[in-house]
Order: structure tokens, then sequence, then C-alpha cells
């Protein structure tokens, strides 16, 4: 699918008609002609508003990832699924950060979905110890405030991810991808980046075995530092065939 903006014309207009009547509430009720005009170039504009992305009424590759519209010709092939548990809101709205994990993805087939968001629903004293997590970023969880925090998560079933979201870590840290065994999930910092939570859901992807763990490359989605960046990031060939290998990312 091109870029669609007011005055494209054609099947795919039509599907984002659909889309769109499916995903806004209130619904738009767009007549699904095929003709991007006036209304439709509002219900996107609305679209964007919601999920944390640019309002421009234009239809590129991270408002179709959003709207979980596939390339034409090139399908969703894979899913994965997420699911938030929060203990903090995070600077980069939650909404946002959705949009710009599947933008990430979705270049290379993988849908990222949304199964569940719930603040973990703490007691005060848990909470109040948790919104700071203690311990070391390890790829394999045993103990600590970090395994207490996933033992929180114990909703999350063991063929989703779960993201944490937390206050801070006492080390310098944005996010971790390290998990307990059988249960995949990473953590991410309230001032982490809106590209941090695709970049520890790879980890978690692509696993303790794959090598390079990250790359220098500040194009690449695993460089070591959460980058700010204008562009979406990219994964290299090898980092996409071994994510599409994970569990996690199940075939569709
Ligand atoms: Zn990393």
């Amino acid at each position: 699918m091109t870029t669609l903006r007011q005055g494209s014309r054609g099947p795919d207009v039509t599907r984002l008609q659909t889309e769109l009547n499916r995903q806004l509430s209130p619904r738009p009720d767009l007549q699904l002609d095929g003709i991007f005009g006036a209304k439709t170039n509002a219900a996107v504009r609305r679209f964007q508003g919601s999920n944390g992305l640019v309002v421009d009424g234009v239809v590129g590759p991270r408002t179709r990832a959003a709207l979980g519209i596939p390339e034409t010709g090139r399908p969703f092939t894979h899913r994965v699924r997420l699911n938030f548990c929060s203990i903090s809101l995070t600077d980069v709205p939650f909404n946002s950060i959705l949009a710009h994990t599947q933008a990430v993805y979705a270049p290379h087939g993988i849908r990222i979905d949304f199964a569940n968001g719930m603040s973990l629903g703490l007691d005060p004293d848990a909470a109040s110890r948790l919104t700071q997590v203690d311990g070391t970023c390890q790829w394999t969880i045993t103990g600590g405030e970090y395994a207490e925090l996933f033992q929180h998560g114990g909703h999350v079933p063991s063929t989703d991810i779960g993201v944490f979201y937390i206050d801070r870590f006492s080390q310098a840290l944005n996010g971790c991808g390290g998990h307990l065994v059988n249960r995949p999930g990473c953590i991410v910092a309230r001032a982490g980046t809106r590209w941090c939570t695709a970049h520890e859901v790879c980890h978690v992807l692509l696993g303790a075995s794959f090598s390079p763990t990250h790359i220098n490359d500040p194009r690449n989605l695993m460089h070591p530092v959460d980058l700010q960046r204008a562009d979406t990031p990219t994964l290299t060939a090898a980092q996409v065939e071994r994510i599409k290998q994970s569990p996690l990312c199940v075939a569709i």
C-alpha cells in the first residue's frame, strides 16, 4: 500500500475506511466508497491523535501499522502479543509506545497485538518498593525485586510477553529484557523513549543465545543506547529470522 492522503482512491482506501469504522469510538460511519475525502481525513486525524501519532491525516507506515493494515503484497505472517503491566505512568503515553512498537515490526510482517493492559494493583507497600527496581538486569532472573515484579504479573499467559512499566531502575537503565524462566517479559522505565519497549521486546524475542546482542549501528533497533530517533529503527535479516523462530512469535 502506498501512502494514502486526502484525494487518494481505490481498494486501499476502502480497507482504511473499514478499519477506521471498526476501531474508532465513536464510530465515524464512513461510507466504504474508496474515496479519501474530508470525512475520512477527519477520522484518520482522530485515530492518529488518540494513538500518539503525528496528526497529519496522512496514512504512512506508522499509522498503517497502528491500524493493523499490512502493506499490499506483504501481509502479516506472524504475531506477537504484549500485555502491559504498569506501576508507573510513562513519559511517552502507552498508546504511542504501542503504535511505535507496531511500526518497528510491521515492515517485517510481524503484527504486534495488544492483549491486555492493567495496573498491577500492588499493595501500597510493594508498590512503593517496586517503583524503583533494585538489582541487576540478567538474562535469567532468579531473585530480588526483578523476580518479585514478574511474579506480580502472574496473569500474563506464558505465550505472551509481559511488559512491566516502573518508575526507574537503581542502575542507569531504561529497560531490561531479562525475565523469569517461562515468564517472558521485560521491564521499561518511565523515562524510556518511544522505541524502548520495541527494543526490550526484541531482546525477549531474540533470546539469550542470539549474537550480537546489541549492534552499534544507530539505525538498528538493537543499538545499546535507548536513542531518540526520528526514523523508525531497523532490524537486520538475521534478527528478523531469529525473531520469527521465537515461540512467542506465532505464524498466522
Ligand atoms: Zn538492550
